[in-house]
């Protein structure tokens, strides 16, 4: 009899041959992570990056510290909104001035859904139907209802395989992930933003699975609108404000359903009347978030001369690997991968339907292989390319199989 493929020497070396030849294997000693716990969660929290702590112990006791109100100017904070956007903007291919970053990702898809009817309705005022991927991550699916009743205009959720053909005349906006949370399916950005502009209607994506794990073309395709969170792929901390991306072109026609003073023409005119600002500020709403804002500005120096088709390569690679171990390791049957075997139908992590799902990740848990639990039966392992070691990988699928086995 053969021996079965993929024996444990095998995969054990095979990693370590797949992390000598790994071009962004240096990256790792950027992060705060260590070789006693296989970190798959960054798809939900990224891990730390290592410069952070310095600036902000800076931010705190210099600039809040010692130059007080001051800083507002001499270290730049009013403009830091603006200036962390443009540091996005290369991540998700656009071009400088049109991402803003405040808020939460929650807030940011109210903004922009209810901005894109409203431009709809001015376009052909019958346009009264708002598209939502009926599996979207659910804050998306709260608060495009919300806007659907604010505006006036009719909710309708549809499975994402259905989005592309059903634009129409009456189609106001469609709201859609890029990348599905809980399976890991990349969905067809191209596709559906060219169906929306033939159809005449609007679309805003939500990249919280892609900016950062592959790369997103937003001017290529010419998006409308985009939304996404930065404590992800991106590294920004708990709760780091996420960014909002309004087309150049659009960013004179977006009437913002939350005009705060932030985003006056004039701010400190504190004129009663509101005239709103030119180019991305017109996103701002209230006083930024500084020191999450400047923890992520820190964060976002890890990218620096990364470039992005090598993190997908690699992504691709260690969701591959995983699989393949996995495979090796579970017996037949005790797990199946939700996640499409298609390279290019797949984000950067990889989920599997088990019985009891939460408590195999528990007990991946105390097994130092951190990924989690969606309900019902959902166990996801995020890939994040510039701190995930093909090690990793095969130690996760390792410790799976003894846990299910
Ligand atoms: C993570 C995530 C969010 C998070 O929204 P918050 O307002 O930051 O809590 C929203 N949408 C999607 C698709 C996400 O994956």
């Amino acid at each position: 009899m053969d021996p079965p493929v993929g024996t444990p020497a095998d995969l054990v070396a095979e990693a370590a041959a797949l992390d000598a030849a790994d071009g962004l294997a240096a990256k790792r000693g950027e992060f705060a992570v260590d070789d006693g716990t296989v970190y798959l969660d960054g798809n939900s929290l990224g891990a730390l990056p290592r410069a952070v702590a310095a600036r902000l112990a800076d931010v705190v006791t210099r600039e809040w510290g010692e130059l007080r109100i001051r800083s507002w100017s001499e270290s730049d904070w009013w403009t830091a909104p603006e200036r962390v956007g443009d540091r996005i903007a290369p991540l998700v291919g656009a071009a400088p001035g049109q991402l803003v970053v405040g808020d939460s990702t929650s807030v940011n898809v109210f903004k922009a859904v209810v901005a894109a009817v409203r431009m709809a309705r001015e376009d052909a005022p019958g346009r009264h139907e708002v598209l939502v991927d009926e599996a979207t991550f659910p804050t998306d699916g709260y608060l495009a209802a919300s806007a659907a009743r604010l505006t006036g205009a009719t909710l309708r959720p549809l499975p994402a395989a259905e989005l592309a053909e059903a634009f129409g005349p009456y189609t106001a906006v469609a709201l859609v992930n890029h990348v599905d949370y809980r399976t890991g399916q990349l969905g067809d950005l191209s596709g559906i933003t060219a169906s929306a502009h033939r159809a005449g209607a609007r679309v805003v994506w939500d990249l919280c699975h892609s900016a950062g794990a592959l790369p997103v073309e937003l001017d290529a395709e010419r998006v409308d609108f985009a939304v996404g969170c930065t404590y992800k792929y991106l590294n920004g901390g708990p709760g780091s404000p996420a960014y909002l991306h309004v087309r150049r072109d659009l960013q004179d026609r977006f009437d913002s359903p939350l005009p705060g003073w932030n985003s006056h023409a004039e701010p400190f005119a504190m004129s009663p009347g509101y005239v709103p600002a030119d180019g991305a500020a017109r996103g701002r709403v209230g006083t930024p978030e500084i020191l999450s804002l400047l923890a992520l500005e820190e964060a976002l120096t890890v990218w620096d001369g990364v470039d992005l088709a090598d993190v997908r390569a690699k992504s691709l690679a260690l969701t591959d690997f995983f699989l393949r171990c996995v495979g090796a390791y579970v017996r037949g049957g005790r797990v199946h991968s939700l996640t499409p075997a298609l390279r290019r139908r797949r984000g950067s992590q990889v989920s599997l339907r088990c019985a009891d799902a939460e408590g195999v990740m528990a007990a991946l848990a105390e097994r130092g292989v951190v990924g989690d639990f969606r309900p019902p039966d959902v166990l996801r392992f995020g890939f994040t390319p510039l701190y995930t070691s093909f090690a990793d990988a095969e130690r996760a699928a390792r410790a799976l199989g003894e846990v299910v086995g």
